[in-house]
Parts: structure tokens; sequence; C-alpha cells
């Protein structure tokens, strides 16, 4: 049964795409099979295995709102052990459907239990609001990731989002759990990004990863040729610490 992870952190920018992309194709590459589900309308995980949104028969928004079988919106992609549930512009208007529609907030765990069993991990990417959407990814996951950039304000914010997981773990999915804290984009250059390990170190404690993503100009390049670091560079510093990190999660 694959244990599922919602990525997630209102803020924009982050780096939860990156990580929902690169962390899944570490997993994959280290033999697990993984399900990557695209649930923010901007589309950045499909288009980072170079799927082309036009051809998309079946994405996320179907599932959610059509009833279409998680298994129909499945499309492989370049990697043996990786499969994506693809999302579209269409899926912005889910967010306004959902609203009258009787368990809005369970419509995807329920759909992910029906393919829970072909996967070793499904990691869920969100989009960058604390909406119907993200309510939904954290109702179906086990437990959560956040990044976290390592620059001014890191963690503004931070207490809305802790807040919006209790609300969940409240009333709709009391077993979810912090799978984790990454900081990401850290500049070894800046004190800076220092001050911001020390701090979320404070607040998070042994949740934070020891893998830490530096800034890497190869991990920035990668989603426009439609590839993971791990294809896209194999050797580059991006793909050598998401392996890293998938190892972390493997051994949790
Ligand atoms: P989010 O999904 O949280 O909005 P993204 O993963 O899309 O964030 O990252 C925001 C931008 O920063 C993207 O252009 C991405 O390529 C870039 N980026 C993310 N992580 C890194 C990194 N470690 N090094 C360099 N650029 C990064
Ligand atoms: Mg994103």
């Amino acid at each position: 049964m694959a244990k599922i992870i919602a990525i997630t952190n209102q803020k924009g920018g982050v780096g939860k795409t990156t990580t929902s992309v690169n962390l899944g194709a570490s997993l994959a590459s280290l033999g697990k099979k993984v399900l990557l589900v695209d649930i923010d309308p901007q589309g950045n995980t499909t288009s980072g295995f170079g799927i082309n949104k036009a051809d998309v028969v079946h994405c996320i928004y179907d599932v959610l709102i059509n009833d279409v079988h998680p298994n129909e919106a499945m499309v492989d992609t370049a990697l043996e052990n990786l499969k994506i549930i693809p999302a579209t512009i269409q899926l912005a208007g889910a967010e306004i459907e959902l609203v009258p529609t009787i368990s809005r907030e369970l419509r995807l765990k329920k759909s992910l239990q029906l393919v829970k069993h072909m996967f070793d991990y499904i990691l869920i990417d969100c989009p960058p609001s604390l909406g119907i959407l993200t309510v939904n990814s954290l109702t179906a996951a086990d437990s959560v990731i956040i990044p976290i950039q390592c620059e001014y304000y890191a963690l503004e914010g931070l207490s809305q989002l802790l807040n919006t997981v209790r609300l969940v773990q409240k009333h709709l999915n009391t077993t979810l759990q912090i799978e984790g804290v990454l900081l990401t984009m850290f500049d070894a250059r800046t004190n800076l990004g220092m001050q911001v390990i020390e701090e979320v170190k404070k607040y998070f404690q042994q949740k934070v990863y020891q893998t830490i993503i530096p800034r890497n100009v190869r991990l920035s390049e990668a989603p426009s040729h439609g590839q993971p670091i791990i294809t896209y560079d194999p050797r580059s510093k991006g793909a050598e610490v998401y392996l890293e990190l998938a190892k972390e999660v493997i051994a949790l």
C-alpha cells in the first residue's frame, strides 16, 4: 500500500514542484513505484515531465469532478516506475465547482484509494493556496512534506499552514502527520541561509530533513527540457541531493 505524501506550502516559489518532480523521480530510480498527482492548476509538474497539456485526455480535474477512474487519467513518463496524473488549466474551475458537491473534501482520498495498492509512494504537488484542492490533498495524505525556502520571511505564513493541518487532523484526517520539513534553495554564500536553517530547526526540530537542497541552476533548467534532474544532468549537485532526500524518505 502506497504512502501518500502531500507536498505543500501555500507560498508560491518555495520548491514544491521541484521537490515533487525530483523526489518522485529519485524514488522511482531507487526502484520504488511512484505516482505523482499534479493538483496545481498551473500544471508545472505535468510540464516538468514534458507532457503536452494539449494532448492530455483526462486530468486530475476529471478525477475530482467527473468521477473518471484514476487509472484512466494516469500517464506513463520516461521513467519506468513513475506515472503521473496530470493537471491542466481546467483544474482552475475546481475550487468553485467543488463547493456545492457532496463530501467535497474527500474526493481525492476516495479516488486514490482505488490505486493505492499499485504504488509504494503517491506524491501530491499542491497549489500555492490553502483552498479546497489543498484540503483534498491533506485529507487524502498520510503525511505532508513542507518545503521552506532559505530566505527572509521563510517562516511567515507557516502558522497558517500548520493551523490548516490541525483543522484537517481534527475534522477530516485524524492520522495525518508531518513527514518532514525540507529546506530549499540554500545559498551557502549568505549568512541569511544559515540563520533560516537555525530558525527552522528550532521550530521543527527533528522533523527537518538532514538533506538541504542548495540553489542549483541545473534544477531550474531541467523543467524546460521536460525532464527531472536525474535524467537531465545526473551528475549535478541537484541530482545528488534529491537522491539523498529520497533515501531519507525511504529510511523513515
Ligand atoms: P513552487 O512549486 O513551490 O511554486 P517551484 O518548485 O516551482 O516552486 O520553484 C520555483 C522556482 O524556483 C522555479 O523556477 C524552480 O525551477 C526554481 N527552483 C526551485 N528549486 C530550486 C533550486 N534548488 N535551485 C535553483 N532553482 C530552484
Ligand atoms: Mg508549483
